[in-house]
């Protein structure tokens, strides 16, 4: 029988695998993963199970039984070395080879590293695994000083966690503002000061450019900057973004172009070879004007159709617009669209009011939309931009026009 080799337990690899079954794929299905985890959840790390409300167990994506179910094979704890294109075949750390008819590559990417001095200092941490919230999650209590280096997502969502805790907490950002390659200025303005009110010191268009230890010796004191005051720390956590796991692909010979590039069936330029999630560059079914690499769970979850689709020969599932959320504090930020080159921007709703959503117009279409705590308001607004929705500022500006009315 024929035999489907998923690489990379996350969420991306598992869903392909129950999916492809689920689709009546009859041939054996093997999930490699070299976490010692089922796949779980990577959202929650910088989010409740940081703050301590979940335990490890309510990560977890599907239980064995799921996989039990589903015939699944997984190979768990378990690296792999090499692609062999040519033989169709697997080189694993375990000494083992195994043999593939279809290939999907799911490998995720690491916390991508800052390499300047001082950075092998104890008490800095990254954060992408269950592993590296346990080794931070002791350093979080009152009155001990956290320095966070990147004002993106899990920088931000960590700061909150940790200064609702008691923690002194300073964010350091290169960029002018936080947030500044996903959202316009004004929610970036929005998010600095609900920071600043809880306390978090936001220092933007601050270079890192190493670290010192501290009186303990070994351990981090003080980071660095290129034209300022070093800022004192007790413990670090750098939040730069991700490094994709492309190194495999690369050496197969596959096309990587900061990712490894797919088309609409998220299929490599090898026909036997699909690429999922963040290890993956594509357009999103026309959704984007120039391929990139998405890091997101629905985007994630999305391409794994596409692949168990294709690979069962069923219909490309309608692709929705790409969309993503973070949590900080009371606020719930959901985003929908990518607003690369808008020339209007919208509000609805008031930031001080902390529930507003902004919509990002180009050439009068809606191409984005970030919603701070509408949860309905953000279900109409997935619509319109996923149907490429004209609508008139005035109208999406009115409140007094229910969203939903506006939806073709
Ligand atoms: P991963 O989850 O990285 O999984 C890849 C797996 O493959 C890993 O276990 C890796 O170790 C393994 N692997 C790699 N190479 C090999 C190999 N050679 N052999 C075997 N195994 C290998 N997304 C949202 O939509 N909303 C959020 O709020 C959000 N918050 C986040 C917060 C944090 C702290 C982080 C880290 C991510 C967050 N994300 C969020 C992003 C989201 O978690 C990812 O987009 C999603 O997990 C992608 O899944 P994946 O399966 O592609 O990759």
């Amino acid at each position: 029988s024929s035999t489907v080799a998923i690489i990379g337990g996350g969420q991306a690899g598992s869903e392909v695998a129950t999916l492809l079954r689920q689709n009546r794929y009859e041939g054996e299905i093997v999930l490699i993963g070299d976490e010692d985890h089922l796949p779980y959840l990577r959202p929650p790390l910088s989010k409740a199970f940081l703050a301590g409300e979940i335990d490890a167990d309510a990560l977890i994506y599907k239980g064995a039984p799921a996989y039990e179910r589903a015939n699944v094979v997984l190979k768990l704890g378990v690296r792999v070395d090499d692609i062999d294109r040519g033989a169709k075949r697997l080189k694993l750390n375990d000494g083992e080879a195994l043999s593939y008819d279809k290939l999907v590559i799911a490998t995720g990417g690491g916390a991508r590293q800052l390499p300047v001095p001082g950075s092998k200092l104890s008490n800095i941490f990254y954060l992408r695994k269950i592993s590296d919230v346990d080794a931070l999650r002791p350093h979080l209590k009152p009155g001990r000083r956290l320095v966070v280096v990147g004002g993106g997502y899990v920088g931000l969502e960590v700061a909150a966690v940790a200064a609702k805790q008691g923690v002194h907490v300073t964010v350091l950002e290169g960029a002018p503002r936080v947030l500044a390659r996903v959202t316009a200025p004004e929610l970036s303005q929005f998010y600095e000061r609900v920071h600043r009110e809880a306390g978090v010191d936001i220092r933007t268009g601050v270079s890192v450019s190493g670290f010192a230890a501290g009186p303990d010796e070994g351990s981090v004191g003080a980071v660095l900057c290129a034209d300022g005051e070093p800022v004192a720390a007790d413990f670090v956590l750098i939040g730069i973004g991700l490094s994709p796991n492309t190194d495999l692909a690369e050496r197969a010979g596959l096309v990587v172009d900061g990712g490894v590039v797919v088309d609409d069936h998220s299929r490599t330029n090898d026909p036997d070879i699909y690429a999922i999630g963040d290890c993956s560059t594509h357009a999103h079914h026309g959704f984007l004007e120039r391929k990139i690499r998405l890091e997101s769970v629905p985007n994630a979850l999305e391409q794994a159709r596409a692949v168990a689709a294709s690979i069962t020969g069923r219909d490309i599932p309608t692709a929705a617009a790409p969309w993503f959320w973070s949590d900080q504090y009371d606020l719930k930020l959901q985003m929908v669209g990518l607003s690369d080159g808008y020339d209007t921007l919208v509000l609805r709703g008031s930031p001080e009011s902390r529930s507003f959503i902004a919509f990002y117009l180009k050439g009068g279409q809606v191409i984005a939309a970030d919603s701070v705590n509408r949860l309905g308001d953000f279900m109409a607004a997935k619509r319109l931009v996923g149907d490429k929705s004209h609508v008139a500022p005035d109208q999406l500006a009115d409140e007094t026009v229910p969203l939903k009315t506006l939806i073709a």
